[in-house]
């Protein structure tokens, strides 16, 4: 049994060209059945490309391999955030082949 929300009497069922439906005597229909509720669950997936290597040919610089003994590395630069951040600064390791990211500039 439903009450009606705009005066509190009891829903009488009511039958118009076929279509069933709860109604009070104040004018109020239960349009429940009629009103469809969509959601848009769309979501916004924020894809990150991830570039392995940029074209820009690389420099040998002098810095320090963390992982072995070696004081020469490959250096490029790579765009790896999103474009309002600056680039990282990318090392290899010219004998272990390693590579790391550094964030101070040459
Ligand atoms: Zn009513
Ligand atoms: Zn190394």
């Amino acid at each position: 049994m439903k009450f009606c929300p705009n005066c509190g009497s009891i829903l009488k069922a009511k039958d118009v060209d076929g279509t069933k439906y709860l109604g009070c005597s104040c004018g109020y229909i239960d349009d429940k059945g009629t009103s469809i509720v969509t959601f848009n669950d769309k979501k916004h997936v924020h894809n990150v490309e991830v570039v392995e290597k940029s074209d820009a040919p690389h420099v040998i610089v002098e810095e320090a391999c963390p992982k072995c003994d070696n004081n020469e590395a490959e250096h490029w630069t790579q765009q790896v955030g999103p474009s309002d951040e600056p680039e990282s600064n990318i090392f290899k390791c010219t004998k272990c082949n390693y590579s790391w990211r550094d964030t101070h500039h040459y």
